[in-house]
């Protein structure tokens, strides 16, 4: 049984279906990248995952637990988005621990979490700045930060990486795979970008208009794609 698991998972928008019943069974730990072309339907599958978008059809489990029913902050999943969405008038530190105020932790509580999410990241220095005094890859860190001091059982992520110029997406690519070997979490990685995904996951499921097309390691996929689509679309020679 994985640690994340959706069967027969659908999505219609005003009578269209644009998710047309997705299995997918996900180990605890596991760094899964879901890849494919624009308006495939990687970001309604995240958003379900993720409790912001409902279910049409279909069952998505967390950690056994049924969560169809359950709010976004339930479900013990955190997720990071393109847009960093970082507050411009808090610091750093209160940016990351937004979230653990929200649900009421006091900030005595707060500290240790954002202190230990701030190493991590390497973000110590910078938690008296304010957003517009960080890099763009700095930002990305503190919206990487804001989710770890959560702790959640499941990160998702949705093209974080979209938004840098090419030398940054490379470097931060490293530092969301050392970022993942840290905390140990599963993670759910969304993007377009078929280098960044075989370079990042232990597993790739290729999407293709609301429905799996292919999914296994990136040799696999990469030695022996299903059909043309994922041939194409994962570059190898076939
Ligand atoms: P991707 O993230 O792979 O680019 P999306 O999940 O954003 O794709 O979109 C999948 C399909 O669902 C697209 O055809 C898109 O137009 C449609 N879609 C996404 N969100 C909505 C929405 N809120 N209302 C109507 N259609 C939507
Ligand atoms: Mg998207």
């Amino acid at each position: 049984m994985g640690w994340v698991e959706l069967n027969g998972v659908r999505k219609t928008f005003g009578g269209v279906e644009v998710i047309h019943g997705v299995d997918l069974d996900i180990a605890e730990g596991e760094f899964v990248a879901l890849v494919g072309p624009s308006g495939c339907g990687k970001s309604t599958l995240l958003r379900m995952i993720a409790g912001l978008e409902e279910v049409t059809g279909g069952e998505i489990s967390i950690g056994g637990e049924v969560v169809n029913d359950l709010s976004p902050r339930d479900r013990n999943i955190a997720m990071v988005f393109q847009s960093y969405a970082l507050y411009p008038h808090m610091t750093v530190a209160e940016n990351m621990g937004f979230n653990l105020k929200l649900s009421g932790m006091s900030k005595a509580s707060q500290k240790p979490l954002i202190d230990e999410a701030a190493r991590m990241l390497d973000l110590t220095a910078l938690l008296d700045r304010r957003p517009a005094q960080l890099s763009g890859g700095q930002r990305q860190r503190v919206a990487m930060g804001r989710a770890v001091v959560r702790d959640p059982s499941v990160f998702l992520f949705d093209e974080p990486l979209s938004n840098l110029d090419a030398k940054l997406r490379v470097q931060m690519r490293a530092e969301i795979k050392m970022l993942h070997k840290k905390v140990g979490r599963t993670a759910i990685y969304v993007t377009h970008d078929q280098i960044e995904a075989m370079t990042l996951a232990d597993r790739v499921v290729v999407l293709n208009g609301g429905k799996i097309e292919q999914e296994g390691s990136p040799m696999e996929l990469y030695l022996r794609p299903a059909n043309t689509f994922v041939a194409g679309f994962i570059g190898s020679p076939a």
